[in-house]
């Protein structure tokens, strides 16, 4: 089975009718990873047709609640659902240390037979690993929000092929070594504001760092939607460019 990537939602932090806050899925062979969890993942899986219990792997890319308040419905509606197998929530010191917080608030070790949960902490430096399985290489590198957050590189093995993921940033020299070469890079296009990258960035960055294709995400929905961000990401990047809705399903080929 060749790898997929499932864009299970692709709006900026307000979500709108048909366009969730951004969220991933890595389906490879033998694994199913979710990058990280907006307002309701559930139904997003569900709609996905993907189970949610065949997920072992979390990522948190940073702790801003339109990219992890998903998380404790996920992680109970797991548990109602009979899960027994651990998960790993992978993420930076400053994610796991909330996600902590967060699990404590909800008194989860209190819960009869509450599946385990692991913690990875990455640090919050350039190419660290992530994740790593035969068929796929994840790694995380710091890029420029408010906060501490990662941006992601992953290695499709069996296809020989990369894609970046900015995650929330302004342009930075991080998210150029997550999209180097890269046959994809996903990037967010919330506009111009400290923190986040606009369109004409975003296409900025894919050139300088020579990545073949853009895939606009992250950017205001419904009627949020200001303006045409594939017309203003074209003005600077001539590769492929597009703009991720949520469900699309981009097969790594
Ligand atoms: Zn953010």
């Amino acid at each position: 089975m060749a790898s997929k990537l499932i864009i299970l939602g692709s709006s900026n932090a307000i979500p709108t009718t048909g366009s969730d806050n951004t969220m991933l899925s890595i389906i490879t062979e033998n694994s199913r990873v979710l990058i990280d969890s907006g307002i309701n993942p559930i139904v997003k899986l569900d709609e996905a047709g993907l189970d949610i219990n065949a997920f072992d792997d979390i990522i948190i890319t940073h702790f801003h609640p339109d990219h992890v308040s998903g998380l404790p419905m996920l992680l109970m509606t797991m548990w109602l659902t009979g899960r027994k197998t651990p998960i790993t929530i992978h993420g930076s010191d400053h994610s796991i240390d909330r996600m902590e917080k967060m699990m404590d608030l909800f008194d989860w070790d209190k819960w009869p037979n509450f599946f385990q949960v692991n913690y990875h902490r990455i640090p919050h430096i350039v190419s660290q690993t992530i994740l790593e399985t035969p068929e796929i290489h994840i790694s995380g590198t710091p890029v420029s929000h408010f906060i501490p957050t990662m941006g992601l590189r992953m290695y499709f093995k069996q296809e020989d092929k990369v894609v970046g993921y900015s995650c929330d940033t302004e342009p930075c020299p991080g998210v150029i070594t997550i999209g180097k070469e890269a046959h994809l890079l996903i990037h967010e296009a919330t506009g111009p504001e400290k923190g986040h990258s606009s369109a004409g960035q975003a296409a900025e960055t894919a050139m300088r760092a020579n990545a073949k294709e853009l895939l606009l995400i992250h950017y205001p929905t419904g009627k949020y939607q200001q303006k045409d961000i594939i017309e203003e990401a074209r003005q600077v990047f001539t590769g492929k460019i597009s703009r991720a809705v949520d469900m699309q399903t981009i097969q790594i080929d």
